[in-house]
């Protein structure tokens, strides 16, 4: 079928994407390479309002539901598809002749953790707060499987725009990064990046590259970012944040540069300075509640089993406690499950069952992503009892809580 059959109601309408995030990027990048362009993005949240992305605006959602002629809106968000959906409807949208969510369209958001090894122990990442027994093998994804990997995706996924080149790894360290950025680019895909920063590293190539997008993670400033981003230096970061900041200009001025910023209990003020951080540096700010990741720690959490040192450590700096976190897992059970259309590579091809799992014994869709087709991984997924336990369990939803802005809002006292 052709792909753009998919999207036949949309014929000669503005067409908005709402949720100016990867998967609005993605399908931003489908669009165009599909010949369509998106008019602009849609956003509630005032900092991703701040400046064009993609070269487009990004609406307030009042702004783009009282639009003239009505325009066509593409959800581009898993976790608050439902919220957007009622939205539209409550602004007059029918379903299907004025909005379809991108998961109809994009059957999966593609991560490929093209590093499988992180410099840092961040203390509510499972490289920090997980045994070495409980640790992947590490290594790099070589050019040749990078790119029968994108054959692969684009021919069972072609609305696909963008390629996460992480998950839970630090892309930087793959020595091999501006290539694989530029067979990303090659086939017409968007490149994705997400780093810490936080290291002794010469990334100037990566930016010539040109990814589209760049997302940098904090989670307090001086001595309170090296407690949670563990094994963290300070000043390097800050050093590489006004490089990125150059070599953006220089390189690459198109580049969506988000700081990803986690907050922990008493970093208000922390929050504040690095908001304005942001601002003056022209990177969009977003902001989560610190949480306990991953989902593994989550399960033993709430089955009364031991953890590790640095995951207990993770809960008492959490601003959003776990108590409080596993209360709100009910309020809000009626929402997808945002990992059901991720699909997260490793380095060494092997697809693992959900990207919020860590375990290296967790199941997998595939020991290797050749040995099963796109729909065959996502029907074993979506069948399994691993799945079903989990979501029985409200698990799931998890990330969901922590993300959400609003609440971190609140708890910031941050009124915009
Ligand atoms: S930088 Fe990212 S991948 Fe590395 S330890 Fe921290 S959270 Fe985990
Ligand atoms: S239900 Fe749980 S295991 Fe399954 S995709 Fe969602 S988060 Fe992952």
């Amino acid at each position: 079928m052709d792909p753009l059959e998919k999207i036949k109601p949309a014929d000669g309408r503005p067409i908005l994407l709402w949720g100016a995030r990867q998967l609005g990027l993605s399908i931003f990048g489908s669009l165009t390479r599909l010949g369509l362009e998106a008019e602009a993005f849609v956003d509630s949240s005032p900092d991703a309002r701040r400046g064009p992305v993609m070269g487009r605006r990004v609406l307030a959602p009042e702004e783009a539901l009282a639009l003239n002629p009505r325009p066509f809106v593409i959800i581009c968000s898993s976790v608050f598809q439902n919220e957007i959906a009622a939205a539209c409807q409550a602004g007059g949208l029918a379903e299907g002749r004025d909005f379809m969510a991108a998961t109809d369209l994009q059957k999966c958001s593609w991560f490929v953790d093209v590093a499988g090894s992180c410099n840092l122990k961040c203390v509510s990442c499972p490289r920090g707060n997980l045994p070495p027994e409980r640790q992947p093998r590490p290594g790099f994804m070589a050019p040749d499987s990078y790119t029968a990997l994108l054959d692969k995706i684009l021919a069972e996924d072609p609305f696909t725009g963008v390629i996460n080149l992480y998950s839970w790894g630090e892309p930087l360290l793959h020595p091999k990064l501006p290539e694989i950025i530029g067979l990303t680019r090659q086939k017409g895909l968007s490149a994705a990046v997400s780093s810490n920063l936080s290291f002794r590293l010469d990334f100037e190539e990566v930016i010539k590259a040109g990814p589209d997008y760049f997302r940098v993670s904090a989670s307090g400033w001086g001595e309170n970012y090296e407690q949670t981003h563990a094994g963290g230096d300070w000043a390097l970061f800050m050093e590489n944040l006004a490089r990125l900041k150059q070599w953006r200009a220089a390189h690459r001025p198109q580049m969506q540069v988000e700081m990803n910023f986690h907050i922990y209990k008493n970093r208000a003020d922390d929050y504040r300075r690095m908001k304005d951080y942001c601002r003056e540096a022209g990177f969009i700010f977003r902001a989560g509640h610190g949480m306990l990741n991953p989902l593994d720690n989550v399960a033993r959490l709430m089955d009364g089993q031991e953890l590790t040192p640095e995951a207990r450590l993770s809960i008492s700096l959490q601003a959003f406690p776990v108590e409080k976190g596993l209360a709100r897992l009910a309020e809000i059970k009626g929402r997808p499950c945002p990992f059901e259309s991720i699909m997260d590579v490793g380095w060494d091809g092997r697809v693992n069952h959900c990207q919020a799992w860590f375990d290296p014994e967790t199941p997998n869709l595939a020991d290797d992503f050749n040995a099963a087709t796109l729909d065959e991984m996502l029907a074993k997924r979506l069948g399994s009892s691993f799945c079903q336990k989990c979501r029985s369990r409200l698990l799931h939803l998890w990330c969901g809580v922590y993300g959400d802005e609003g609440l971190t809002a609140e708890s910031v006292a941050d009124h915009g």
